[in-house]
């Protein structure tokens, strides 16, 4: 079978091709074990922290990729509950020990032993793999075979985040960064918490209208008050060098219409600002503090970025007692000098909360694919062939974009065309 393996590890940047194109033996599912001919599987920025070892796999070459959908092709000895030809998905949890007081209670995702497709295992970038069948799910016949990827990690995490976050309809909930995850989450919160206002912010333009299309009350970038200065951090300087995107652009735009419905109310205008939407000049809000007012104190946030900036702007946004939950499996360095500048009586204290998100529990995957359906969420969703995958992978570090990147793997059925875009 073909598959893209990751032979060594290193920094994107010093081997831009870090994945191979080879020819595997077509793995046998052991006892209680599915083997899965993949049709797409989503490509998560997971994936990067393993190339560049901030979560190494503990052996290589390894196939990478934990959003996988496609149709069982064998079931191994005493694997139940499934039929051959059966459209199914695979998400990041492969197994855990079964037998620990977190397996015990359902938290297998903070088992010791816990073992994540595409890291532990060989995952979904290749034509099959295999996994336990109670780490494999039905998907619901809402979706096409590359909507329903992003939905196995992005959107399950994402789930888990909101759960998390303890969010009740009404409260007003931010979220930091909007790719593939937060894109799913704004869709689910909207639909599980109606009058609950979702503040976004995002390093592009394209980000921020993206989610304003998509429902949001508010969109800009992470604001100036994070460092309490006009200069940026010199990391943030470097790192804008370093990959070309400008994460320290401060931009604001307001809601104007969407697809679901009436322009929102804006949020407690302050007078003095105004929307720099079609201004020659994107960054004319930066020198005015005044902007942040336009976000009133944040109930819950959930930071999906992989740096650390937003983490500090996000806690300065919440309101007392409010609750920050950071969703990302590892952050980078890059940044990292920004906590230095944490202050406790504006960014901590009141009873703020900052909780992380780890993996993802087998309940979370279960739950969470029939309430995609029922809420009417769409991954909107960039498609790669698999042999370009290292293309996929660089572009998810450099470009923001509008949603989740999949791999087209193999032949797709798609049950029930989405009739509704
Ligand atoms: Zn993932
Ligand atoms: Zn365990």
């Amino acid at each position: 079978m073909k598959a893209m393996v990751l032979r060594r590890l290193g920094p994107l940047a010093d081997n831009p091709e870090p994945l191979e194109s080879v020819e595997l033996p077509v793995p046998e599912p052991g006892p209680g074990e599915v083997l899965v001919r993949v049709s797409a599987c989503g490509v998560c920025h997971t994936e990067l922290d393993e190339i560049e070892g901030r979560t190494a796999p503990p052996k290589l070459p390894v196939v990478l990729g934990h959003q996988v959908v496609g149709r069982v092709e064998e079931l191994g000895k005493g694997a139940a509950g499934f039929v051959l030809g059966e459209r199914v998905g695979i998400g990041w949890i492969h197994s855990s020990c079964g037998r620990c007081e977190y397996c015990r209670r359902g938290e297998e995702n903070l088992c010791a032993e816990f073992r994540a497709t595409g890291r532990d295992v060989d995952g979904g970038y290749a034509e099959l793999l295999t996994a336990p069948a109670e780490s494999v799910y039905r998907i619901p016949e809402e979706f096409t075979d590359i909507q329903a990827a992003p939905l196995l990690c992005a959107g399950a995490i994402g789930y888990r985040s909101l759960r998390l976050a303890g969010v009740e309809d009404g409260e007003r909930l931010g979220l930091f960064g909007f790719g593939a995850s937060a894109h799913i989450v704004l869709q689910l919160a909207r639909h599980l918490y109606p009058r609950t206002r979702v503040f976004v912010f995002a390093r592009s333009r394209e980000e921020r209208e993206f989610a304003l299309a998509l429902g949001a009350a508010w969109a800009g970038d992470f604001g100036p008050e994070v460092n309490h200065r006009d200069t940026e951090s010199e990391a943030t300087k470097a790192r804008k060098h370093e990959d070309g995107i400008d994460r320290g652009d401060l931009n604001i735009t307001e809601r104007t219409d969407t697809p679901f419905g009436p322009r929102a109310p804006n949020p407690e205008p302050v007078s003095g600002t105004k929307s720099t939407k079609g201004s020659d000049n994107p960054r004319s809000e930066t020198r005015n503090p005044k902007s942040a007012l336009l976000v009133p104190p944040l109930h819950a946030a959930i930071d999906t970025t992989p740096v650390w900036k937003p983490v500090l702007s996000a806690l300065e946004r919440l309101a007392p007692g409010g609750r920050l939950v950071v969703n990302a499996i590892r952050k980078e360095e890059a940044d990292k000098d920004v906590l230095l500048g944490l202050d406790y009586p504006k960014q901590l204290w009141l009873e703020k909360e900052v909780k992380s998100v780890a993996n993802v529990t087998r309940r979370d995957i279960r739950e969470f694919l029939p309430l995609a359906a029922k809420a009417g969420i769409r991954p909107e969703v960039t498609e790669y062939a698999l042999a370009d995958a290292n293309r996929a992978l660089l572009e998810l570090r450099q470009k923001g974009a509008r949603g989740a990147r999949v791999l087209a793997v193999g032949r797709r059925i798609d049950l029930k065309p989405d009739t509704r875009d």
